[in-house]
């Protein structure tokens, strides 16, 4: 059966395990026809990548905390496979520290950190992976509606997701005339490593559940779909945009 994203190469950073909403995605991006390329943080989650992924998906180390990880990931990728007409960044890091207070006692070194991690690598990956994306290309990340409203226990991170949504609308401007989009997914709460090391968690996620329409999460394979979307060329004409996966949380809260 043809995929929407038949001849499609795009590169999917940010799987932790098999929870992970990079995961969900690789597998409806796969699902649809495309030649997922896996980067991951560091060694330990190579092994995981390892068990869960069909054997031979192409994986490459990419730590985001360096701009020049990030160049010599897409130069290998170019350089291995060829270009790449997507990218699905879903990567966001805050430490336990930071997490731990309200927005009152961020001190610069978390702030700086959440920041860099979890918004500034959009633009690096944005930078780096444009320059070997075909024309029609496409850059997607993930967000939370944390960045537009305050969020009891998401704190710092509804900061960062507030940066990383106007680099979204930013980046889809500056890559705008090479013919790529950039756009966001903003997912309801589902239980993944990330949000384990939130606060108090397990209240934004039965908050989040309860504010759904049918009382059920979003899962992660919902997620993937849209993701597939905004990957193929039936979304050619969105680009610095927002999309909300999250079964109406957004609505109703
Ligand atoms: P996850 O823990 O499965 O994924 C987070 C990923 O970020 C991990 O793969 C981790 O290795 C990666 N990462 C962290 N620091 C990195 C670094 N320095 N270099 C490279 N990779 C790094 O959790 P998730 O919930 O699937 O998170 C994926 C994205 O979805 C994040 O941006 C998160 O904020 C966002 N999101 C999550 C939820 C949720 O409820 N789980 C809701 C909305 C948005």
């Amino acid at each position: 059966m043809a995929g929407i994203l038949d001849g499609k190469r795009i590169v999917v950073m940010g799987v932790a395990n098999r929870r992970s909403i990079a995961w969900g995605c690789a597998k409806s991006l796969m699902d649809q026809g495309a030649q997922v390329i896996l980067t991951y943080q560091n060694d330990r989650l190579k092994r995981q990548l390892e068990k869960i992924s069909p054997e031979g998906t192409p994986m490459i180390q990419c730590d985001v905390a360096e701009d020049v990880n990030v160049e010599n990931t897409f130069n290998k990728i170019k350089e291995d496979y060829g270009n790449i007409d997507g990218v699905l960044h879903a990567i966001a890091y805050a430490d336990k520290k930071t997490l731990s207070g309200g927005v009152i006692d961020v001190e610069k070194d978390g702030y700086n950190l959440a920041q860099d991690i979890s918004a500034y690598s959009l633009i690096a990956v944005s930078r780096y992976a444009s320059r070997i994306m075909n024309e029609g290309g496409s850059i997607a990340t993930l967000t939370y509606m944390g960045s537009t409203r305050a969020i009891p226990s998401y704190n710092m991170m509804g900061v960062a997701k507030a940066a990383l949504e106007a680099n979204v609308r930013y980046l889809a401007r500056d890559l705008g005339d090479k013919g790529i989009r950039v756009n966001a997914i903003s997912a309801g709460a589902i239980k993944t490593l990330a949000v384990t090391g939130i606060k108090n968690h397990g209240d934004l996620l039965k908050e989040s559940e309860i504010r759904t329409v049918d009382g059920k999460s979003v899962d992660i394979f919902q997620i993937g779909g849209t993701a597939a979307f905004l990957m193929s060329d039936l979304s050619s004409g969105i680009t610095g945009d927002l999309i909300y996966v999250d079964k109406g949380v957004h609505l109703l809260s």
